[in-house]
């Protein structure tokens, strides 16, 4: 069935286990997502993001995309990740998204609030849920590049401040993390993940979660984290999984695509258990 964020998050924080959100920017990638859910008995969170659409129209992912998840027999947000533009986002609500990010975090901070504020007023009257970010989640392509990353980190204080202003349904924090492939192993901060988790009392969402480990997952999830999004980790699955298709002596795109479902497969189930969302 199609739920919003707060169907799937808030039994999520009560019970202290992780729900997945995947970016499924094909009916392959929503397929792997939705019927692993399914085979698991897990909510899971499925969409894209702004940067996502040049491979596949905001319109177009909404034609396959809602009536799967309305049709699951588990509970699926469909949400737009990383919404930049407020026509973006509006687009996506009329299309039938039932949850937004409006990433806002690039703003001077007073723009920020004003901005996500306004956008919660709008999705709240239509049922609609808002992730909100503060600091700055990164780029792995700028590792190293900045002389002190931790300045853009999520400030606890200033995350009150900001969930208390905006009225967001959960909030993306910067804790170490950034989004692709890591050029190092990350270093979490799980104490600001803690603290920011005691102070706001609402839905943490940790991106960037392809290449974190099983016990960064697991941590995070103890004390905070709610939603983890996944996107590099399927993508590159799907790719795997073609290649091992061609090996096998696929000739075909019709005789690929098994191959690419179940290596995407197989990555959705692996994170679904370790997020501690089965069942
Ligand atoms: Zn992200």
């Amino acid at each position: 069935m199609l739920v919003n964020m707060n169907d799937v998050l808030i039994p999520a924080k009560n019970g202290k286990y992780g729900v997945g959100f995947f970016n499924a920017v094909n009916v392959e990638m929503a397929r792997a997502v939705i019927e692993t859910a399914e085979e698991l008995n897990s909510p899971v969170m499925v969409g894209t993001a702004e940067v996502l659409l040049p491979v596949m129209e905001l319109e177009r992912v909404a034609e396959y995309l809602i009536p799967m998840a309305e049709k699951a027999t588990v509970p699926v947000c469909v949400h737009y990740d990383h919404g930049l533009t407020f026509e973006r986002c509006m687009q996506a609500i009329n299309l039938g998204f039932s949850s937004i990010m409006y990433d806002c975090s690039t703003d001077p901070y007073e723009e920020n609030i004003s901005k996500v504020a306004e956008m919660v007023k709008i999705c709240h009257a239509m049922g609609v849920t808002v992730e909100g970010e503060l600091g700055h989640v990164g780029d792995n392509a700028g590792a190293g590049k900045l002389a002190h990353p931790s300045d853009y980190y999520t400030d606890p204080d200033t995350a009150v401040d900001f969930v208390t202003r905006t009225g967001v349904d959960s909030l993306a924090v910067a804790v170490g993390n950034a989004h692709g492939d890591y050029a190092f192993p990350p270093k979490l901060d799980f104490d600001r993940i803690a603290i920011i988790s005691q102070k706001t009392d609402l839905p943490l969402v940790l991106h960037g979660g392809s290449g974190l480990s099983d016990d960064d997952f697991k941590k995070a999830v103890q004390i905070g984290i709610s939603k983890i999004n996944i996107f590099t980790d399927i993508d590159k699955a799907g790719k795997t999984g073609i290649e091992a298709g061609l090996q096998a002596g696929a000739k075909s795109m019709m005789g690929l695509i098994p191959y690419e479902i179940d290596a995407m497969k197989a990555v959705v189930a692996r994170k679904i258990e370790l997020f501690g969302s089965k069942g």
